[in-house]
């Protein structure tokens, strides 16, 4: 897939003597190489791209692999670029990688658990996601000792040709749930991603069946547990399944917090002695050996009580409002009141309809601009158009590839959407059809998409920045760099003057006339969360998980303190109500209106129904209207009275 010759490699690097290919992976070839002077074996890996963006950061994050200094990384020792071709010198493992061992003694997998956990958790202190843990990059020294390589790759290499492949955001068999849904990646993704691939070495088989199409195996990670873990050992598979968690909340807390519970689980299950009978090379921060030898009780996270009270709750609240339709047709419940302040009357929702497939569960909407009709799309890749009330409902319309986000353009006639394939891509609201020539310049996968507020100018964010493109052509005319954009964290003011985006950087807001960086809001965490108010006097993005806070955008100031959402997933909602004077937020099926001066509830919250398990949720602009799917297929979609 690549093509390099290694005349250029040798070009680039003349100190060395360039050998064989050792491997490739999606985004680059990997060669053997000989430091002619040193006599040491190295390994060179080639990235070939030719965008300014990719090169610079390229060399950013070839930067801060260099400075990861942990004896289960691999070491970066040179960089260098010419002539087209981009090279990282890194230490040379000859011992292969973790791919295709099938099953593993449980020491051994623990210990290789505990070496990775060990390295992610310096990555992580360091500010860096791997992304794309799992056994191709995963490698062993010559001794056995266990390496984690490919670090910040994955996104640096997207230039070359990202649009073959769904890698970008992580490799499918990997995934995390939060990955696909577009909300924050963080530490929690990468203990997924290990999970997945220690559940693979311990049971011999992967924890969602083989075989699965991309768009069940998306599902699967999204809301199917994995399958018992009923090999032996029972605390190290507890461990791993704990890593293996929907919520990213509800895994280890952290790289080292997990690094101790594998240790305590292994010394539990097999004696204290398992490291030695493991004979795997470990290398790892003695106080996370110490720590694992202690009482549980110091490290082992619980949910918090108030976090269990609230879901039993949540639980409780379901099967009541369930008993409220099955007798009135009407669903209004009010939450535990934790912090709730009541000043207006009691608040209700009506139930305007539900939709009901043929498409899978779905993660995510579009709400049209001047009508009721809602745009969904489900984990198979089907897009529906569907219009409440009514029996005008189109589709499913299958899109290839993995779709990140959707919109529909101001006129409500045009629905985009952007998504792996490296492509924006217009489909008519009436027919179904592709009515517009696709934006196909594009670096790297799309993962969001808005409109101006005319209609006249498409924003869409690839790896290497938002890109303004004139819809029906084909290429951006502008772009302003920045760096991995959230999946929908593209927002345009409501006046087209500006437009914010969510980051790594956190979130920006830009001129849209010249494209200059007006200001970044400090604190604020990349999220698919953000929301300008309908006046476009406030802008309200994620300080944290769960964890809102409202800018004034004229003065980029908070206007209170930060609004705490009990549960906030990223498939929640957010959005201000039509005075722009509340904002409001749904976290699986609770509804909650805040005052952003004071961060206080402001009236009851409400419980919505649904007949499944809730999977995503949305607001239409103001906040008038909700739409919750659920492990079922079904939407239902209220108005908020
Ligand atoms: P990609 O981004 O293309 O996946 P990787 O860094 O994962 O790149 O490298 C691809 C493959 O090359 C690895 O799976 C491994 O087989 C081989 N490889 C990578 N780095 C080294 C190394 N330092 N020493 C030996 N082989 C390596
Ligand atoms: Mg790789």
């Amino acid at each position: 897939m690549v093509d390099v010759d290694r005349a250029r490699i040798a070009a680039a690097l003349p100190h060395y003597d360039i050998g064989e290919m050792l491997g490739q992976g999606a985004h680059g070839a990997v060669f053997a190489a000989r430091h002619r002077r040193l006599n040491v074996d190295r390994a060179v890996k080639v990235l070939l791209a030719d965008d300014v963006n990719a090169t610079d950061r390229f060399l950013t994050e070839a930067r801060v692999m260099t400075v990861l200094d942990h004896p289960h990384i691999v070491r970066v020792h040179e960089y260098a670029e010419r002539d087209g071709a981009w090279l990282l010198v890194m230490e040379y493992l000859p011992g292969g990688t973790l791919t295709g061992r099938g099953r593993c003694p449980p020491e051994q997998v623990a210990a290789w658990g505990l070496a990775v956990a060990d390295a992610l958790s310096a990555a992580h202190a360091n500010g860096i996601v791997h992304r794309d843990i799992k056994p191709s990059n995963l490698l062993f020294t010559a001794d056995g000792t266990l390496k984690v390589g490919d670090f910040g790759i994955a996104k640096l290499y997207a230039g070359a040709d990202a649009s073959a492949s769904a890698d970008l955001v992580g490799t499918p068999r990997y995934i995390a749930p939060e990955q696909i849904l577009g909300g924050r990646v963080g530490p929690a993704t990468d203990l997924y991603a290990l999970g997945v691939t220690l559940y693979e070495l311990l049971a011999g088989r992967p924890p969602y069946p083989r075989g699965l199409e991309l768009p069940a195996l998306i599902h699967h990670h999204l809301s199917v547990p994995p399958m018992p873990l009923d090999e032996p050992p029972a605390r190290i598979a507890a461990v791993i399944l704990h890593m293996l968690a929907k919520d990213p909340d509800d895994r280890p807390p952290s790289a080292r917090a997990c690094a101790v519970e594998l240790a305590r689980a292994a010394s539990q299950d097999i004696g204290p002695n398992w490291l030695e009978r493991a004979g795997v090379p470990l290398r790892v921060d003695g106080s996370v050996l110490r720590e694992a030898s202690e009482p549980a009780t110091v490290v082992l996270r619980r949910p918090s009580p108030g976090r269990r009270r609230a879901r039993w709750l949540l639980g409780a609240a379901g099967l009541l409002a369930l008993l409220l339709v099955l007798v009135g047709g009407l669903v209004l419940r009010p939450d535990d009141d934790r912090g709730a302040r009541t000043s207006d009357t009691a608040t209700t929702a009506t139930e305007l309809d539900t939709y009901r497939g043929p498409p899978g569960f779905v993660t995510q909407f579009a709400f049209a601009n001047h009508s009721s009709r809602v745009a969904l799309l489900d984990d198979d890749g089907f897009v529906v158009l569907w219009t409440p009330g009514s029996q005008d409902t189109l589709g499913p319309i299958r899109i290839e590839g993995i779709i990140w986000d959707l919109t529909f353009d101001p006129s409500d006639t045009t629905l985009a959407t952007a998504g792996s394939d490296a492509a924006v891509r217009f489909w008519n609201a009436s027919s179904g059809k592709q009515n517009l020539a696709p934006i196909t310049g594009l670096e790297s996968e799309v993962g969001s998409v808005a409109f101006s507020r005319d209609g006249s100018v498409v924003a869409a964010a690839d790896v290497s920045g938002i890109r303004l493109t004139n819809p029906g052509e084909t290429r951006p005319f502008e772009s302003m760099p920045v760096a991995a954009v959230t999946n929908h964290g593209l927002v345009y003011s409501p006046d087209g003057r500006r437009l914010a985006s969510s980051s790594e950087a956190g979130v920006e807001l830009w001129e849209v006339n010249t494209g200059a960086l007006l200001r970044r809001l400090p604190g604020t965490t990349p999220s698919s969360g953000v929301v300008f108010s309908p006046d476009g006097s406030l802008l309200a993005a994620a300080v944290g998980e769960g964890r809102i806070q409202v800018w004034s955008v004229a003065e980029g100031i908070p206007v209170g303190p930060v609004i705490v959402v009990p549960n906030l997933s990223p498939g929640g909602a957010v959005a201000f109500d039509e005075n722009s004077t509340h904002l409001v937020t749904c976290e699986r099926t609770t509804v909650r209106w805040w005052d952003p001066t004071t961060a206080r509830q402001v009236r009851e919250p409400l419980i919505l129904h649904t007949t499944a398990p809730p999977g995503a949720s949305a607001f239409n602009r103001d906040a008038t209207r909700l739409a919750i799917s659920a492990g079922d297929g079904t939407v239902r979609l209220w108005s908020m009275d």
